[in-house]
């Protein structure tokens, strides 16, 4: 009973430190795994919003790109057309005269100066004959009826400024834009054509300048679609008519060009019909993003990496404690059943399993001050073995061992309440402790124990009885102090039992 107790405190403990330490360990491993989701939630998040950023960028300056470009050829068309309007008002004004057109000669050389952008300025009259121009080259017959300005002039009357595709130059050979004005008699009909020819050379130079990324072009046209320049420069695009080049077929806002995707910005020419277009390579826009989201995620997957071997170990290190605190209470339950089993066996008499007279003791002195002060009756059996040596003599000492294990059962079959209280006194003597008991109740259980001795009827041919038989001693009293120093009890008890004998064995005497 004391043992098993014992054992099973020390199994509730393994248990609770089950209990307690399991949720360590899955805490320790969700922590890990809510560490790892969320680090690569933020990383997945911001490289989303630094790519967005990075995209967003790159269209914002190429939105600036095309328009400052817009700006600076509006600029250009603006100078150009502002000398036309000047030279056609004096041919109009102050007629074809070769003195007035010397005059305007040297007002056109003195624009020239002024303005890079410009290739030449030329007034050709009705036929599309060379008149004058900035450059002084000589009439000799040449003409320029055949130009698609002219016969725009010529056919439309009113006041308006022409931008024509792009053409290669008679005086010069290189690739121009001719921004043009007519020229009326005075009564209204088509009296010639005023000229300014703008070098594509001066913008590209101006465009190859720019950073646009490696992918990136440039590109300025016409609203007809006719191609004024490109950048990248290619001399065999110039002056192609653009309108069903998928840079200009939107796919959302990007434009789509041979697999590649395109960031397109546009910005038109002021008061020209023309507009500027940038393009970035969203690739190339997109790679110093790409090389730090490829650093980024590396170092995670390092981070993750890190985390998930130091979490392990942890894992595994909580591990090895609990089984080692587990080992150890176990150890610790064995040792505790252990102790109890020692401490039973010190109370414990080995042959008949009563309890030894040392608990005897210690119980009879708890019992005699709970009686003293219960002001209860206390009763005491003193129980001895008749003629027991003749009967070691007779059967030796091996079955007078046994006759003293059966002796001491049936004195407990004579007990009946839980508090009574049997024990092996010494060699064939017991005692019995009764609380709450008088002396007659002590009586009657002494007589229970007679009869229970009898009812064995062991053989014992050397007793004058024939059959094994006890003599007690009875007595019975209230404490009248709450120690028994004297063994008041016991004295007495001893004495009632000296009568029994005395009076022929096999009885209670008080
Ligand atoms: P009485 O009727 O007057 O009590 O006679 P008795 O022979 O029983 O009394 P006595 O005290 O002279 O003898 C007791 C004997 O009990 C002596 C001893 O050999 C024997 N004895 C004591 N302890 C044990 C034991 O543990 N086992 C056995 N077999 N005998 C024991
Ligand atoms: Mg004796
Ligand atoms: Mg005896």
């Amino acid at each position: 009973m004391l043992q098993s107790q014992a054992g099973q405190a020390g199994q509730d403990r393994v248990d609770a430190l089950d209990g307690g330490r399991r949720p360590l360990k899955v805490v320790t491993i969700a922590l890990i795994v809510m560490a790892c989701l969320t680090s690569v939630a933020v990383m997945a998040w911001s490289g989303y919003h630094s790519r967005a950023l990075e995209l967003s960028g790159a269209s914002i300056s190429a939105s600036n790109t095309a328009h400052t470009l817009a700006n600076q050829a509006n600029s250009s068309f603006k100078m150009a057309d502002t000398v036309l309007v000047s030279l056609v008002d004096k041919v109009e004004v102050e007629g074809w005269s070769a003195a007035n057109m010397a005059r305007l000669r040297a007002l056109m050389m003195k624009h020239m100066a002024d303005m890079p952008a410009l290739q030449g300025l030329f007034i050709y009259d009705e036929k599309g004959r060379w008149i004058v121009n900035s450059a002084g080259t000589r009439f000799d017959g040449r003409n320029n009826s055949d130009r698609a300005y002219f016969q725009y002039h010529k056919q439309h009357p009113g006041p308006g400024v022409h931008v024509g595709g792009p053409i290669i130059g008679r005086t010069s050979g290189a690739w121009i834009i001719p921004v043009s004005r007519r020229i009326d008699h005075p009564d209204g009909s088509f009296a010639g054509v005023a000229l300014a020819t703008i070098k594509i050379d001066f913008f590209r130079t101006f465009y190859e300048g720019l950073d646009i990324g490696s992918d990136g072009r440039i590109m300025m046209t016409l609203d007809d679609g006719t191609l004024l320049l490109r950048v990248p420069f290619d001399t065999a695009s110039i002056g192609r008519d653009t309108r069903k080049d998928p840079v200009f077929r939107l796919r959302g806002r990007d434009a789509e060009i041979d697999g590649a995707t395109f960031i397109r910005t546009e910005s038109r020419v002021g008061d020209y019909p023309a507009r500027i277009t940038v393009l970035r390579s969203k690739d190339v826009a997109l790679r110093p993003w790409l090389h730090s989201a490829i650093l980024s995620y590396l170092a995670l997957f390092v981070l993750i990496a890190g985390l998930l071997l130091l979490g392990r170990r942890a894992v595994r290190q909580i591990g090895l404690r609990d089984q080692l605190q587990r080992d150890l209470l176990t150890t610790k339950a064995l040792l505790e059943t252990a102790n109890a089993s020692l401490s039973a066996m010190a109370y414990v008499d080995g042959l008949t399993e009563l309890f030894n007279r040392r608990y005897y003791e210690q119980t009879w002195e708890r019992e005699h001050r709970r009686a003293f002060r219960n002001r209860a009756s206390l009763a005491v059996l003193m129980i001895d073995v008749d003629h027991f040596k003749r009967y070691n003599d007779r059967y030796g000492h091996l079955a007078g061992d046994e006759c003293l294990k059966t002796v001491a059962q049936a004195m407990l079959r004579g007990l009946r309440r839980s508090g009574d209280l049997a024990a092996r006194y010494g060699g064939e003597e017991f005692v019995v402790l009764l609380p709450d008991t008088d002396l007659a109740g002590a009586r009657e259980v002494a007589e229970k124990i007679h009869a229970s001795v009898a009812a064995h009827a062991l053989r014992h041919e050397a007793s004058p009885l024939g059959v094994v038989t006890v003599s007690i001693g009875a007595y019975a009293a209230v404490p009248e102090q709450a120690d028994d120093p004297d063994r008041a009890f016991g004295a007495h008890a001893d004495a009632a039992l000296y009568r029994a004998k005395e009076a022929g064995r096999n009885r209670t005497a008080t």
